[in-house]
């Protein structure tokens, strides 16, 4: 099996992938039996509160157990099914996988805490697309502020106006919604100033390099106490060493999330992390 491989936040089009995945006219057929025969499952990756130290929730990761392939992280089908309209069918497989948690967490008498989704560009597309989440989520009977959507600002490079409708019809259903990869691209500024948001994700490419890595922690210090005066949480992912641990902390940062204090996890051992909720201080 394929070991899950670190991935920028950025997905890319691997041809060389792409060839030895699917042929692409099967994919349609291929993907609809997969996620038929449950070869697709979420793990789930848990955010800590720098301030409180607890658990604050997690972000759903989708994976897919291909029968050959092995395990496949997203970078490997994520845009082969975007560019071929079907990945709001899996967002909308992911959601469904999230609110049937929830209501088992529920029904366990276990403390919930918010959960986010991914969400691709799909909402261009179609104005129905938030009403289709209002209902699946309601089918289940899921409090909508447990419910976080993640999108990612380059979805919306040229149409900041688009987002924040979005955004506000997302939001007027009480749900909660992040910017991903915040500072990946070049409308970041625009977006704080016009789009009403709750959550920022730092881009995980501020915590990398070491060259970069003083005017990065420069940049993310301006954008946390940004979001800060403008009532937005700041999330940082991609959290790998003790020094970005404390640098965050320095800097204001509220959430962080990253290989430093867990690995995406399976919903099991997740589920253990929903009763000692401390954040670990290895
Ligand atoms: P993302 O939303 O920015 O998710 C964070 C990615 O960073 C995840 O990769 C996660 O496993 C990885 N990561 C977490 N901590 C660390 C760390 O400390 N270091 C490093 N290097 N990486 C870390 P993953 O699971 O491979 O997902 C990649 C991207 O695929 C996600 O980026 C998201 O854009 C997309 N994606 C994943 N699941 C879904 C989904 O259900 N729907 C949609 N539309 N996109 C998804
Ligand atoms: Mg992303
Ligand atoms: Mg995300
Ligand atoms: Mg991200």
């Amino acid at each position: 099996a394929l070991k899950e491989r670190q991935t920028s936040g950025h997905l890319y089009y691997d041809e060389v992938l792409r060839s030895q995945l699917l042929e692409e006219s099967e994919l349609e057929k291929v993907f609809t039996k997969a996620l038929k025969d449950g070869e697709f499952h979420i793990v789930l990756q848990p955010k800590y509160s720098l301030t409180t130290r607890h658990l604050v929730g997690c972000e759903a990761l989708v994976r897919w157990d291909h029968p050959s392939k092995g395990l496949l992280p997203p970078s490997q089908f994520i845009p082969l099914l975007e560019k071929h309209n079907l990945l709001v069918t899996l967002d909308m497989f992911v959601l469904e996988q999230v609110c049937k948690l929830v209501r088992q967490w529920q029904s366990k008498g276990l403390p919930i805490h918010p959960i986010s989704v991914n969400q691709s560009r799909s909402y261009l597309f179609n104005t129905h697309y938030d009403q289709s989440l209002v209902d699946m989520i309601d089918r289940y009977e899921v409090p909508h502020h447990l419910i976080e959507f993640e999108l990612t600002e380059s979805l919306f490079l040229n149409d900041v106006k688009h987002l924040s409708l979005v955004l506000a019809s997302l939001r007027s259903h009480s749900f909660l919604v992040s910017l991903d990869d915040f500072g990946s691209g070049y409308s970041s500024l625009t977006m704080l100033k016009d789009v009403a948001i709750d959550v920022i994700k730092l881009d995980q490419g501020f915590l990398k390099g070491s060259d970069e890595h003083q005017r990065g922690m420069v940049v993310v210090q301006h954008i946390i106490s940004l979001a800060n005066q403008l009532g937005i949480t700041t999330v940082a992912e991609g959290v790998e060493t003790r020094e970005q641990v404390q640098m965050l902390q320095q800097l204001g940062c509220d959430v962080v999330q990253g290989f430093f204090f867990s690995q995406p996890l399976q919903v099991a051992e997740y589920e253990a992390l929903l009763i000692d909720d401390r954040l670990p201080s290895s």
